[in-house]
């Protein structure tokens, strides 16, 4: 039976019971995460590239690949070494690895190769004039002619309506993107409108404004239009985007908020420190990341809701989209913090708090739920909430903040996880399992020095507009706490601004560092020879980024850009700049071009497909099974 997908308009929500949420276990085998068990998850492009005419086009077979490399899965899920899923665009997929790195810290010598083994099993499928690139943004995404087979968009029936984007470049093997796509568009009553400035070159049209009849525009655009800002008007600009995401294990409940709400404050920093996305629409823009262009294009409030006409069928004035940073923290430590006035479903909050879920989750769940259902199976409608959380989790997947705080399943044994989704993708596994790793030790280091990072939640999201400028490693001044060792939780607002690499790398007496930190953590442990090394080498890669002695992506490209002897100092990212861009990124990718700008040198990690086999044994005698942190 096909499965047909429908959408809710503006239903209140208040008829879903929670009390699947209720019933769920606050602890569960305490003790065991001695070491955190972790997941990355990378989503991938797959690029076609016609070197007779110097072009690169993103191949449209996704959904094709997918059958394949699900095979091993379905074939044999316990073993398999990668998990394969779709994502928004019909030239995606996303790759995770089969189990949770293990809890030990010799699982930090495994990520990479396995990113390596997920990465050849994509490239093992593709024809010789294709490649597969973990690529944040393609820099032609939405201009003329840049799928392969080609495709048209439809701005008058297509399901995003957009001048740009076609629905063929949307994922064609799950209703479910298209169902958003088109379901957001409808809510919002309008096509999304993202704006982006335009980086502002020497010969760039002053101002800077598009014809966008010559697309079919029936004005409708030009109004939504901004002077001097690219423009792009369909969810598949910022869900057509990749990203490099982590889940991380908790022990328990309170482990899990702790992460979530420390983490929190980091997520503008390693945003800044993962930047690789300057080009939008064939432009380059003034901005390095791909965060408020997602938030944009996924954006399904409703004018009432945008607080641009008075609220008369509507309940609430929203004052962020649905993809956005993290609004409240969750301990009671972090609710001091928590300064910016909070949209909450009030029923909700009632109900959970009536069924004794305590005050700052019920205020998280309840904020989660101002949000409209944007897409469910007609076949899921009704369900038995104490034993399914279809309900919930369809609330929770369409709140796509920096923080996902992941609770655990009704009749699993899996636990409270937290996802940290900031980061852009890099192009080599080196800096992917880098940035990975790095993240995890800072987890590690963050519970064992029981560290602060709380900042006022206003002050994070000050720091999540700047963080995403042209630069911002170098160039601007986040807020960051200063006395992270302070338990104390009422401390009041410690706050002060620093640079990326002040925050990363320390500022004298002032700030101690993260890397330092990490290191310190590090240095208490006994760590094998490989692992060290392998360690080592990303610490010193991320510090190098941090200080500017590596360029992020976004500067590298930028650089690449302006240096082309095809650029006319004009914004304007031409086919051929285009397919020199992703030239030099596959070989950078598959190691045949050296880039020491970009990764601080020439590392070598000893990176191997799995932990010595003495380990295993204890790991056997001493732990169970690891669960899985997806
Ligand atoms: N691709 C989206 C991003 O770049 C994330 C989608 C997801 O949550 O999987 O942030
Ligand atoms: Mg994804």
């Amino acid at each position: 039976m096909a499965t047909v997908v429908i959408y809710v308009p503006s239903s209140p929500h208040t008829h879903l019971k929670l009390t699947s949420v209720r019933t769920l276990p606050h602890s569960l085998t305490p003790g065991y995460c001695d070491w955190i068990c972790c997941c990355s998850n990378i989503e991938y492009m797959i690029i076609k590239l016609d070197h007779k005419n110097r072009k690169a086009r993103l191949s449209l077979r996704g959904s094709e690949l997918l059958e394949v490399l699900r095979e091993a899965e379905e074939t044999n899920p316990k073993e398999v070494r990668s998990l394969w899923r779709p994502e928004y665009g019909e030239y995606m997929v996303e790759g995770t690895p089969g189990q949770p790195y293990g809890s030990l810290v010799q699982h930090f010598n495994i990520v990479e190769h396995n990113m390596s083994f997920r990465r050849s099993e994509v490239q093992s499928l593709l024809q010789p004039d294709e490649v597969v690139l973990s690529l944040t943004s393609f820099p032609r995404l939405g201009c003329d002619d840049f799928t392969y087979p080609p495709a048209q968009p439809d701005p008058v029936s297509g399901c995003s309506r957009s001048l740009f984007f076609p629905d063929a470049a949307i994922t064609q093997g799950h209703p479910r993107f298209k169902t958003l796509t088109q379901n957001i568009r409808e809510r919002r009553g309008e096509n999304v409108a993202i704006s982006v400035p335009i980086y502002m070159d020497l010969k760039t049209p002053r101002p800077f404004v598009e014809d966008l009849s010559q697309y079919g525009d029936d004005g409708s655009s030009a109004a939504a239009a901004k002077e001097d800002h690219v423009y792009m008007d369909a969810m598949g600009f910022g869900m057509g985007c990749s990203c490099l995401q982590m889940t991380f294990q908790a022990c328990n409940i309170s482990e899990a908020r702790v992460l979530y709400d420390h983490l929190t404050p980091l997520c503008p920093v390693m945003l800044a420190l993962t930047a690789a996305t300057p080009v939008y629409r064939g432009y380059l823009t003034d901005v390095d990341c791909r965060w408020d262009v997602i938030s944009a294009s996924v954006d399904c409030r409703t004018r009432e809701e945008r607080g641009l006409e008075p609220l008369r069928n509507d309940r609430f004035v929203i004052p962020k989209s649905r993809y956005d940073s993290v609004d409240c923290y969750l301990s009671e430590c972090g609710a001091r913090y928590n300064d910016i006035p909070l949209v909450y479903n009030k029923n909700i909050q009632q109900k959970l708090l009536d069924s004794k879920v305590d005050e700052y989750l019920a205020q998280h769940i309840s904020h989660l739920f101002i949000r409209d259902s944007i897409s469910l199976f007609s076949e899921r409608i009704h369900q038995d909430d104490a034993r399914e959380m279809d309900h919930f989790e369809n609330i929770q997947s369409t709140n796509w903040q920096t923080m996902r705080f992941k609770l655990p399943s009704v009749n699993s044994n899996i636990g409270w996880r937290v996802e940290f989704r900031p980061c852009e993708v890099q192009l080599t596994d080196f800096e992917n399992a880098a940035f990975g790793v790095f993240i995890v030790l800072l987890t590690r280091a963050l519970l064992t020095f029981k560290l602060n990072m709380l900042i006022p939640i206003s002050k994070v999201d000050e720091n999540m507009k700047n963080c995403q400028k042209r630069n911002a490693v170098l160039d601007q001044k986040l807020w960051f706490r200063r006395d992270i060792f302070s338990r104390e939780c009422d401390k009041g607002d410690d706050a002060s601004q620093m640079t990326v690499g002040e925050i990363i790398n320390g500022k004298g007496e002032e700030f101690v560092g993260l890397i330092p930190l990490v290191r310190q953590y590090l240095g208490a442990l006994d760590l094998d020879a490989d692992t060290a090394c392998t360690i080592g080498q990303y610490l010193n890669f991320i510090s190098a980024r941090a200080a500017g002695t590596a360029m992020t992506t976004a500067t590298w490209m930028r650089n690449f850009i302006m240096s082309h002897p095809e650029y006319k100092q004009d914004s304007v990212v031409t086919d051929g700049i285009a397919y020199d861009l992703i030239i030099a990124a596959s070989e950078i990718t598959q190691g045949k071009q050296e880039c020491k700008e970009l990764l601080g040198g020439t590392p070598k990690t000893k990176t191997s497909e799995d932990i010595p086999k003495a380990m295993k044994k204890i790991i056997q005698m001493t732990c169970l099974a690891p669960r899985n942190a997806e």
